[in-house]
């Protein structure tokens, strides 16, 4: 008798407990929703595989209206030869490529200097604390720059752990960050992320939500608690995008980084490595943590590395993006020096133009034209844009940059 109402008494102890713990949960959970910290939402994008981003389904030949049967065999037509996809945009030999971290006033002031010297870079703002910005944004994206998604908020804690991972890498900061750029800035697409505090890229569930909210690359931060301000052989695409290296940083001291990287030598050196080997040059920057006053170190640096001939100056997204383009672009010949470019990717997305190196035989070349009409001849210099269609040539090589799914002409 006794027993059995002891035992009553711990099975009422014990759903009293559990009632208590899914209140809890219950108030916990609400209030995570009502700050919009987490929604449904999320649980979608942290257990279900994305889509790849920005493709279309289709035949890109049947688009063009072009019957199969159409397509020579081998690469040539009207004694015009397709040697290839150029690696880097307009023939470029190497690539400059900047980003710039965070929603600091002295943005304007990186803009003024980065556009005295030709430099194109990413801007990773936090939107939430964008304020003011917007219109120096604005103007920055219509010259060639890019906004890139550094969260709403700036969510950050030393160390982070799984939970502050969770909450931090919400739909709310990742969707409502790129929907904020979108509405602010004329961009079609918001390509690029950069990790606040360099904190979480390690967790597959935030690489994960980050491709789902569409973004193609994520540039990671590591090693601010010892200063890890360069990458040691870091020259090229990374071949994991969503945990994206950089070269190196060019900063003072800032943040709990123990040391900044100023010295001239130093960093031009490091330019120079990449450069004679025809790499990619990826280097960061936080506004904030930089001396403007003519002859600075930022200012010296930009200098040693603009206008070069031979490279390709381009923000980190459209960079990224080429890269997927090159991929995904094949070249048909047609009939009478006739080509048809095409690729499975979505104009808005991917708005790139790509080039495509010929080998005409000696023949003169009078003109190129697509079915957007004539293209522009352009002489050798620094390229600069990512979306123009122009042709070239260079000590006989005839490159024809134009945006896919089209119908090349040369004659
Ligand atoms: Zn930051």
């Amino acid at each position: 008798m006794q027993a059995s109402l002891r035992r009553h008494r711990r099975k009422g102890f014990v759903r009293l407990i559990l009632a208590l713990i899914l209140l809890a949960a219950a108030v916990w959970a609400g209030h995570l929703i009502r700050d919009r910290r987490l929604a449904p939402s999320d649980l979608e994008t942290w257990f279900t595989s994305p889509e790849p981003i920005g493709r279309r389904s289709g035949d890109p030949l049947a688009r063009l209206g072009i019957d199969p049967a159409d397509v020579r065999s081998g690469g040539s037509s009207g004694g015009v030869r397709v040697v290839g996809l150029t690696n880097y945009w307009n023939g470029a030999r190497a690539v400059v490529t900047h980003t710039a971290d965070d929603s600091s006033p002295r943005i304007p002031d990186a803009l003024a200097v980065l556009d005295r010297y030709g430099v194109k870079a990413t801007f990773f703002v936090s939107t939430f604390h964008a304020g003011d910005l917007w219109p120096v944004l604005e103007r920055a994206v219509n010259n060639g720059h890019e906004v890139g998604s550094h969260t709403r908020t700036h969510p950050c804690r030393f160390p982070p752990d799984r939970w502050f991972c969770i909450l931090a890498y919400s739909n709310d900061e990742l969707i409502g960050s790129r929907d904020r750029i979108l509405a602010q800035v004329d961009q079609p697409h918001v390509w690029s992320f950069a990790y606040p505090c360099g904190h979480c890229p390690e967790f597959a569930f935030v690489r994960g939500k980050l491709r789902h909210a569409g973004y193609l690359v994520a540039r990671i931060y590591p090693d601010e608690l010892i200063g890890g301000q360069l990458a040691p052989g870091m020259n090229t695409w990374d071949r994991r995008p969503y945990r994206a290296l950089y070269t190196q940083a060019v900063q003072k001291k800032g943040g709990i980084s123990p040391e900044g990287r100023t010295d001239v030598a130093l960093i031009n050196g490091a330019f120079d490595e990449v450069y004679e080997a025809g790499g990619i040059y990826n280097f960061l920057t936080h506004p904030s943590w930089l001396d403007y006053e003519p002859g600075s170190f930022y200012e010296r640096h930009l200098r040693h590395i603009a206008r070069r001939g031979d490279v390709w100056y381009v923000p980190m997204g459209p960079l990224y993006a080429y890269r997927t383009v090159v991929e995904r672009t094949r070249v048909h010949p047609l009939d009478d020096a006739r080509f048809a470019v095409t690729h499975d990717l979505s104009p808005r997305v991917f708005p790139n133009s790509v080039t495509i190196e010929f080998d005409t035989g000696g023949r003169e070349v009078a003109s190129a034209r697509t079915a957007r009409g004539e293209l522009a001849l352009r002489s050798a210099g620094p390229s600069y844009g990512w979306d123009d269609e122009f042709y070239r040539l260079d000590n006989g090589r005839l490159l024809i940059t134009l945006q896919p799914n089209t119908v090349l002409e040369i004659r």
